[in-house]
């Protein structure tokens, strides 16, 4: 193996599996409950909650474990989702609208830190702060204009740091500065999933794993679902299966979820531990770093400080791990060649979810519920989504949810599988990056 990036015991999933694979729940499918989830990564699992505390029987399924989609995959890097730009949305949704949606935003941050100290889940939440870094000096530029407008609107704190000063937050040149977001947190996403199951689990909801969902239809007054363990009858049902709202082998527990979500791999790989005294050179803050290019880096220290953890958009097309890994190794060094003799010991791929629209969406179709579309940035904002879908469900909301939208675009002929646009996108949005700084 000498010479290869890999480590002697490299493994193809998630770091995190390490110290929180997701669990099975050996829960039998009962013939009927009142509300039928299906998904069990955050926005299930955090609708199963709130259910439950309004007194609703609920049952949450998984084609999987629970927990085993994005949601013990991520990155782990916390904030509410929303992006530096948000001038378009009053044009298209009307003003008041639009300031709800960039509310909601900024409520999803404290949703997710108040679930996690209000439920004491140990994932290794800290507030960390999360560094944008410029890939040019024209996204410097913009960024600062945006971060100002950013700022008044939302109260949330972010600051420049020039290229000058970068080395302060981050031990590289590559980039042309940056912003400092400090209303953002870190966490270890695969225990939150476990957290979450085990919350939803003492409240009385009922996990059952290995269920992929393949119809849902009108029966009576509820719902009838068949399932790879059998039939479910349900009075109601909230479909959120976000990334994977079209399974590989074409099942779609809602089509009309999966027509309208675009699922897009991203990948991610672990090194084995640094040497002593180098992570405080390369992230001298401990802090969430991610890019301004299109096709973005994101990355971050583990936990323990001990490991840097790389994510990206390896590949449009659908690769091996190993190959994906290669490539972010490559993408790794060239911002740090101070890793270059350290291994990669894991590597993973999970799906994240894009709206043609860019927005997170509730919603019902023909009497299902559903909620979906992360737009690659969902622990804080899937959470917050799944709470509030659990609330428009029981008819308890106090007001229509930002992202309860009217309209929820899907394009013609689009069928829930972007395998044969993705890489022509990915190829476009590479040449744009190259345009703005080749090499
Ligand atoms: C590699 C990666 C890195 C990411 N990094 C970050 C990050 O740093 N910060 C951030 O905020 N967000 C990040 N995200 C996004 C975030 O992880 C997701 O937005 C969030 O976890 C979505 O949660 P969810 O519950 O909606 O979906 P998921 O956790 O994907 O759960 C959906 C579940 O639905 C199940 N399912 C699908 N179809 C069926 C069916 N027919 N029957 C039964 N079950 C079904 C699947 O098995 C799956 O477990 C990342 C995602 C990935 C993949």
């Amino acid at each position: 193996m000498s010479g290869s990036i890999f480590s002697q015991d490299y493994r193809e999933q998630p770091y995190w599996w390490d110290a929180a694979e997701p669990a099975p729940t050996p829960t039998d499918l009962p013939a009927r409950t009142a509300v039928a989830i299906v998904g069990g990564g955050y926005t299930g699992l955090n609708a199963a909650i709130t259910l439950r505390r309004l007194g609703h029987e609920v049952i949450v399924l998984d084609a999987e474990r629970i927990g085993w989609g994005a949601s013990s995959r991520s990155g782990g890097m916390v904030s509410g989702g929303l992006r530096t730009k948000v001038d378009h949305l009053p044009a298209l949704f009307g003003a008041e609208r639009a300031a709800a949606m960039v509310a909601s935003f900024v409520q999803a941050f404290p949703y997710l830190e108040q679930a996690i100290a209000g439920e004491g889940i140990d994932c290794d939440y800290v507030r960390c702060g999360r560094f944008i870094a410029a890939w040019t000096p024209q996204h410097y530029a913009s960024l600062d204009a945006s971060a100002r407008q950013l700022a008044a609107r939302t109260g949330m704190p972010v600051r420049m740091v020039t290229r000058a000063a970068q080395r302060s937050a981050l031990g590289t040149d590559v980039y042309h500065g940056g912003m400092i977001a400090d209303a953002t947190g870190s966490l270890q996403p695969a225990k939150l999933a476990r957290g979450f199951a085990r919350v939803a689990q003492a409240a009385g909801a009922g996990l059952v794993d290995r269920a992929r969902v393949t119809s849902i239809r009108r029966d009576g007054a509820g719902f009838r679902l068949s399932t790879s363990r059998g039939e479910l009858r349900a009075d109601a049902v909230l479909v959120a299966t976000n990334g994977y709202s079209r399974l590989p082998d074409g099942t779609k527990a809602l089509p009309y979820l999966a027509h309208r979500m675009v699922p897009v791999a991203s990948h991610i790989i672990a090194t084995e531990e640094l040497p002593d005294g180098l992570m405080d050179k390369l992230l001298p803050g401990r802090r969430m770093v991610g890019e301004t290019k299109r096709v973005m880096n994101y990355y971050r220290p583990s936990p323990d400080g001990k490991r840097i953890v790389w994510g990206g958009r390896a590949s449009f097309f659908s690769g091996s791990s190993r190959d994906a890994a290669i490539t972010l190794h490559g993408r790794m060094l060239r911002v740090f060649p101070e890793l270059a003799g350290v291994k990669v010991s894991h590597s993973w791929q999970g799906n994240v979810s894009f709206s043609f629209d860019g927005l997170p969406h509730i919603g019902v179709h023909d009497g299902v519920h559903y909620a979906g579309g992360c737009q690659g940035n969902g622990v804080a904002m899937m959470s917050w989504l799944g709470h509030n879908a659990a609330l428009k469900l029981a008819g308890v909301a106090d007001e229509r949810f930002a992202f309860d939208l009217e309209h929820f675009p899907t394009r013609p002929l689009y069928n829930g599988n972007p395998a044969w646009v993705l890489p022509w996108i990915g190829n476009y949005y590479r040449l744009r990056d190259w345009m703005e700084r080749p090499g």
